[in-house]
Order: C-alpha cells, then sequence, then structure tokens
C-alpha cells in the first residue's frame, strides 16, 4: 500500500563533509514530488536516507506514521517496503524481462508471482517482451522494465534517481509522462531525484529546490516558476532576468519600460528599490508597440524563438516569440510588457524576501 511521507529536519554528512542539512518536507499517499537542484546540492544523499543507506546525524523520516530512520532507529532498506529505479537501469543482464521483474517477489507464490509479472509488464506496454532479455531492449523500454520491477512487490514508496537522463530528450518528455500517469493510476507515493527542470515539472505534483542541503522551496511546479521564494530558485527554475525598478504602489513597480501591475508579493514600502524578475513569457512581440529593443541573440525552438533583447540603457531581456516572426540579429524588436506576477527581491538585502 502506499504511504505518506515526512522528512523532519534530516542532516547528512560524508566524514567531515556536510551533504544535507535541515532538509525538510511532506508528501501524502499517493504524491509524486522530485528533488531538484545542482549537482552536489544533496539530492542523492536525501534519497539515500530515505532508502537506508545514509545515517542521519539530525533528524527524523517517517513513512506511513513509523519512524525509520533517525539518530537512535534504523529499519533496514530491505524492511522499509520501498522501491528503487536508478538511471542506469541495473537490470540482471542474464535473466529475461519476466525473470527481471519477478526478482522482488520472493515471498509471494509461483503463481501469484506469475500473474503479478503479467499485469506489470501488461501496465508498461511490454506484455510481449517477457521473455526477451535486457539487450534486446531499448533504453526507454529497460527503464519501463526496471519501473515493472520496482512496483511489483507493492512498495509503500518508489524512489528514483535520475531514471530518463540517459534517454533523449523526446523519449524522457514521453516516459516522464507516461510513469506519472502510471504512477497515479496505481496510487504509488514516488520520490524523485534530477537536476533536469523539465523532468521535474513534467513529473512531480510537488518539487524542492535544493540547495547546498537543504531545501530552498517546497513548491508546485507553476509556484516555483510565478513565485520563486528566492533570487536562487529564480534563477534555477527557467529562464529570466531581473530588471531595476522602483516599487510604486502597492500592486505597481516601475521599470525603465514603464509601470507595471499586477500581484506584487512584497511587504516593501513604496520607494525601495528592487530586482524585478522578468520572464520571456512576459515580454509580448508587439509590432504596434512604442517600445523596442535591439534583438542580440535568438534560439530556435521549433515552435518559437528566444530572443535576447538590449534595452536603451544596456539592460537585456528575453522574449518568447512564435517561429514565424522570424526576425535578425540587430533589428529592432516591438515590445509590450505583461507580467501577471510581480515578484520583486530588495537590491542588497535578504535572499528570501518572500517567506
Ligand atoms: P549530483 O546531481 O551530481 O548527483 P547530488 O545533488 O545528488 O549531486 P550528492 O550526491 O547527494 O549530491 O552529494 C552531496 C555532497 O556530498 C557533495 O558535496 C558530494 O561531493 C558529497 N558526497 C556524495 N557522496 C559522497 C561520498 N560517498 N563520500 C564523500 N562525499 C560524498
Amino acid at each position: 500500500m502506499s504511504a505518506p511521507l515526512k522528512v523532519d529536519r534530516i542532516s547528512c554528512r560524508y566524514e567531515n563533509e556536510s551533504a544535507v542539512n535541515h532538509a525538510s518536507f511532506e508528501m501524502a499517499s499517493g504524491d509524486l514530488a522530485c528533488l531538484l537542484g545542482p549537482s552536489g546540492c544533496g539530492k542523492t544523499t536525501v534519497l539515500r536516507a530515505i532508502a537506508g543507506f545514509q545515517p542521519l546525524i539530525q533528524g527524523a523520516i517517517y513513512l506511513d506514521g513509523r519512524c525509520i530512520s533517525s539518530t537512535s532507529t534504523v529499519v533496514a532498506p530491505e524492511h522499509r517496503n520501498m522501491g528503487m529505479v536508478f538511471q542506469d537501469h541495473a537490470l540482471f543482464p542474464h535473466m529475461t524481462v519476466g525473470r527481471n521483474v519477478s526478482a522482488g517477489l520472493f515471498r509471494h507464490s509461483a503463481a501469484d508471482a506469475r500473474r503479478i509479472v503479467g499485469e506489470m509488464l501488461e501496465r508498461v506496454r511490454l506484455g510481449d517482451k517477457i521473455n526477451k532479455y535486457p539487450h534486446e531492449l531499448s533504453g526507454g523500454q529497460q527503464q519501463r522494465v526496471a519501473l515493472a520491477r520496482a512496483l511489483a512487490p507493492s512498495p509503500g514508496l518508489l524512489l528514483m534517481d535520475e531514471p530518463f537522463s540517459n534517454l533523449d530528450v523526446d523519449l524522457r518528455e514521453r516516459l516522464g509522462q507516461e510513469v506519472r500517469e502510471l504512477l497515479k493510476d496505481i496510487g504509488t507515493t514516488c520520490v524523485l531525484v534530477t537536476h533536469d527542470q523539465q523532468d521535474a515539472f513534467t513529473f512531480s505534483d510537488k518539487v524542492g529546490v535544493m540547495r547546498d542541503g537543504h531545501i530552498e522551496q517546497w513548491d508546485q511546479p507553476y509556484n516555483l516558476y510565478h513565485e520563486p521564494a528566492s533570487v536562487f530558485v529564480a534563477n534555477f527554475v527557467g529562464d529570466g532576468v531581473f530588471l531595476d525598478g522602483t516599487i510604486a504602489s502597492s500592486s505597481e513597480v516601475k521599470t525603465e519600460l514603464g509601470l507595471h501591475s499586477g500581484d506584487l508579493v512584497t511587504d516593501l514600502p513604496v520607494g525601495t528599490q528592487v530586482d524585478l524578475l522578468v520572464r520571456p513569457d512576459d515580454v509580448i512581440h508587439d509590432d504596434n508597440s512604442s517600445q523596442s529593443a535591439k534583438i542580440l541573440k535568438r534560439s530556435f525552438r521549433g515552435e518559437s524563438y528566444l530572443y535576447t533583447l538590449l534595452l536603451p540603457s544596456g539592460g537585456k531581456v528575453l522574449s518568447l516569440v512564435p517561429s514565424h516572426h522570424d526576425h535578425a540579429i540587430g533589428e529592432d524588436l516591438g515590445i509590450r510588457m505583461e507580467i501577471d506576477h510581480l515578484i520583486v527581491y530588495p537590491k542588497d538585502g535578504p535572499t528570501c524576501p518572500l517567506d
């Protein structure tokens, strides 16, 4: 049965080096969450701690209300009722797909194991591959076998470490979506680790952005993008730049591009000098606008161009424009600002003004 998970202010270290620092988050049964962050920020160490491979020097971890890790309690990994999927599949090469999936079903009768293997392979759409060997499958298929194997014993929690990172971009997005639908259908609680924002957004209900061993923001993907709680999260999640601005009222910020009205998420007083976060989708291409900026760079993304634009002051903004508006570097592009969420950070102030 799927279970709720609570990670409560855990800290871990390797010899003398701190790897995780007071990391906390909670998940309801059936939630899909992701730990996202730059290399070395402690994502895998948190996952290892949840799995029972990494001791805690502080804090505790609870699965289904039961303490499974603390400084005084350690439930052995094999008694945690967790499934795991890693980047390199780790399938047994000399065993067929069917035997791989049945590997964790040693407590079941042979007839039950056969039924579960058949059901799991159908669920990952590999029912016809039961007698194949791993080397006869594509990378995406191997990863689906690894998933079927991890899910076969009905774990309370599934842990996945960079499961899609060896796959090409198209496949990883498709598989991320497929795996999400499958886990939602079964109702499995799952924590996934990735450094790839698209993986995190495709897959998760909640994302924890990690920095230097702690969770900087635990939130829905939409909020991470539109209401980042710190400069670090704003920079790490999505494209964007900061423009010099001044708080003009409780719902307005003034910049060189005019007065912007919207939801202003701050209690900074009027007149405060701030950095305003401007995302590429806030800068709309409009030939009829009185404002324009010079195209410095452009990056083709299929359905759109991401233009880097130079403002008269020397500042820069990014603009996402449908790719049939094909403008050359050096041209002036008419622009209009449409910012719904005004995200500001005081200049030289603390990095978490929204807390
Ligand atoms: P990546 O995305 O590169 O896998 P990560 O966010 O998963 O990184 P961790 O692997 O958890 O980060 O590492 C956190 C910190 O702990 C890093 O500073 C790393 O160098 C250190 N570390 C990780 N594993 C060990 C180890 N076995 N021995 C010593 N230090 C380690």
